[in-house]
């Protein structure tokens, strides 16, 4: 398996805990540099199995500003280049305006979506049915998996099913 997944979210819902944790030991490069105009390299998974790249995705974190035709077309590019995008949500929070805006963006794209539900640890589990189907509403998503990146929880089964796509 190999193939290129792009992880998005809001700030601060846990895509670098998450990062960190697949890769873990088996980091192969961690880089600030862009590796071309439009992507960055977050980091490697790499096992015998399966090489997976995780991508950035400039202009789809920053819902607060202004962005103009320009980044929204090379943000939805990047999307649409990647085999599986991962929509990481701190699951403690629910949904928020910084979400809907990355969801309209999701729309332009076929690429397959994962709901991936973080901190788990800090969700009563009566909560987590409900926070899920408000999210089905509003997209169709290949698969989602609640997890817990700070503590590892469910990490290895989201990167089971990431497998199934790449
Ligand atoms: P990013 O901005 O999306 O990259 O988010 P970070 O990875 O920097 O995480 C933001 C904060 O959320 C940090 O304080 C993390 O320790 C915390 N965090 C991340 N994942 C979890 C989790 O699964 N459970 C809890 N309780 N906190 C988490
Ligand atoms: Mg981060």
């Amino acid at each position: 398996h190999s193939g290129f997944v792009s992880i998005v979210g809001r700030p601060n819902v846990g895509k670098s805990t998450l990062m960190n944790h697949m890769i873990g030991q088996k980091i192969a490069i961690m880089s600030d540099k862009a590796q071309t105009t439009r992507n960055k390299i977050q980091g490697v998974y790499t096992t015998d199995q399966a090489q997976i790249v995780f991508i950035d995705t400039p202009g789809i974190h920053k819902p607060k500003s202004k962005l103009g035709d320009f980044m929204m077309k090379v943000a939805q590019s990047t999307l649409k280049e990647v085999d599986a995008v991962l929509f990481l949500i701190d699951a403690s929070q629910g949904l928020g305006a910084g979400d809907r805006f990355i969801i309209d963006q999701l729309q332009q794209v076929q690429t397959p979506v994962f709901l991936v539900l973080n901190k788990i640890d800090q969700v009563h589990p009566d909560e987590l049915l409900p926070l899920i189907a408000t999210y089905k509403d509003l997209y169709d998503f290949a698969e989602i998996v609640p997890i817990s990146a700070l503590h590892g929880n469910n990490v290895q089964t989201l990167l089971d099913q990431i497998l199934k796509y790449i």
